[in-house]
This record gives structure tokens, sequence and C-alpha cells, in this order.
């Protein structure tokens, strides 16, 4: 009778070990705060990032960080599967992804943009989207082999990096989550994968990660006409993944979920 007051286990997929610290993890701390159980799944074990060390010590020092931002928000975090720059759109890749959404049964799922300005990016996010719609398909067979699970997943993706398209074309929200009072927790999460500062530096000119996702939330924020930080997202068409169309986040954020009205108005537009 209670069933349909608890609250959702929730499964971020990411690319990489700081990406959802840098979108995701303020949604996610207001989630846990609404008691669900939160599950990351790191796809890649983040053996690029580095002009410094070499593959495997730079494999473990981001294990190790990631565990560490995951810990701020008491997500469980599920071992990486390939290395960085090598997750593609496979069979075995989404056969791995699957079993862990079928391990977690999650009830909301996060993660990239399908456009994103690089392919680590768009490839999770199509393993996750596949991953979740298999959800309750007994002839996809899943490595290790899981049992179906059959509750409605609700696919969420959060913007991609600096809000444009591989094309350089914006991206709009559908939807802002106020993360204000979370933002220095989000700060911290972020902090920790300290590895990323002088990477960062060198590869994308960022010269402080922190600094660079702490604009990003404000221009969220002032996007969304109403909170000081955000965090973007749009949601997935519910066909084949749910029996209804919902909007979950709304039902566990409340006040601090404002869907964009311009952005549904735009769903319904011609051409
Ligand atoms: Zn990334």
């Amino acid at each position: 009778m209670n069933k349909k007051l608890k609250s959702p286990v929730v499964l971020a997929v990411a690319a990489h070990p700081d990406d959802i610290e840098f979108m995701a993890a303020g949604t996610l701390m207001l989630l846990k705060q609404a008691g669900c159980e939160l599950h990351y799944l790191i796809v890649a074990n983040g053996n690029c990032g580095s002009v410094e060390y070499d593959s495997n010590t730079t494999r473990k020092v981001r294990a190790s960080e990631a565990r560490r931002a995951a810990a701020y928000v008491g997500a469980h975090v599920h071992p990486s599967l390939v290395n960085d720059l090598e997750i593609f759109y496979d069979l075995k890749t989404l056969r791995r992804v699957a079993a862990v959404v079928r391990e977690v049964k999650p009830g909301i799922v996060l993660t990239h943009s399908p456009q994103d300005y690089m392919e680590d990016h768009t490839n999770t996010c199509r393993l996750a989207v596949t991953a979740a719609f298999a959800h309750g398909a007994p002839n996809f067979k899943t490595i290790p082999s899981r049992p179906t699970h059959d509750g409605d997943v609700t696919v969420y993706h959060w913007m991609p990096h600096h809000f444009r398209d591989p094309l350089r074309r914006r991206v709009m929200p559908g939807a802002f989550v106020n993360t204000t009072s979370v933002q220095a927790v989000k700060r911290a999460a972020l902090s920790e994968h300290r590895s990323q500062q002088s990477w960062l530096d060198a590869s994308q000119g960022m010269n402080s990660y922190v600094a660079s996702m702490e604009n990003s939330a404000r221009e969220m924020g002032k996007m969304s006409g109403r909170f000081k930080f955000a965090e973007g997202w749009r949601r997935h068409l519910h066909w084949g993944f749910s029996s209804r169309e919902e909007d979950p986040l709304a039902a566990l954020l409340g006040r601090n979920y404002r869907v964009s009205e311009a952005y549904e108005k735009r769903l319904n537009a011609d051409g």
C-alpha cells in the first residue's frame, strides 16, 4: 500500500569520473534528501585524464577521487567498464550496462545529453538509454546474467558541456533544479577530483574547473529566472520505458523544480 510513496532508486550513468559532479551532483543531493537511494555507473575509468601520470596510475587516482566525491551524496559507485575514449555503443558494453540497470532497478536514470562535445559522452548516453529500455526485455541477455525488472523507468539528460551541441548550437533545458542549498557541497564534491586541475587546464583551458562549474550553475540559475544556482535537465520520451508519462523529478523536488514553459511550448511546434 505504501509502495507508491517509496522514493525511487536513482542511477546516474556518466562517461568519466568527474562528469556527475560537473552537471548533476546538485540534483542528486536533493534526491538523496528526498529519500532516494543513489547509484553511479561511471563507464570509463578516467585513464586518459592526465598529462603527468601513466594510464594505470591515473586510473587508480581517479577511481579514488570518484569514490570520495560520491561519498558526499552517499552514492554507491559501480566499477567502471572501459578506458577513456574506448566507450563504444557495442553489444558487450551494452550488456554490461544493462546488467547494472537490472541489478539496481532504478525508477530514474540520469545520463548525458544525446548531443555533447565528445563521443564518450554521447555513446554513454546511448548505452544508458538502451540499457534502461531493456530493463524488462527477458530475451535481451546481460553480462552478467540478471533477471528483468518490471518497474517504470524515467530517463533524464543533464546538459551538454557549455550547453552546446557538437555543432556549437545552444541547447536549452526543459527543466531547472534549484541547487542553491547544496551548491557548497557540490563544490566540495567536485574539488575531490584534484588530478583534474592540471589536466583540464592543459587540455581545455579551464584554469579552475571548480570555478567553471560554479559559473555554469550560476548561468543555469539565471536562465531559470528564479534560482541562484541551478542544473538543467531534459526528460526523455517515455514510450518503451514507462507505462505512462511521468515527471518524477517534479514530484520528488517540489518547489526546487521548475519546468521551462518555453521549452514545453517548442516541443509542440511544427518543424
Ligand atoms: Zn566527461
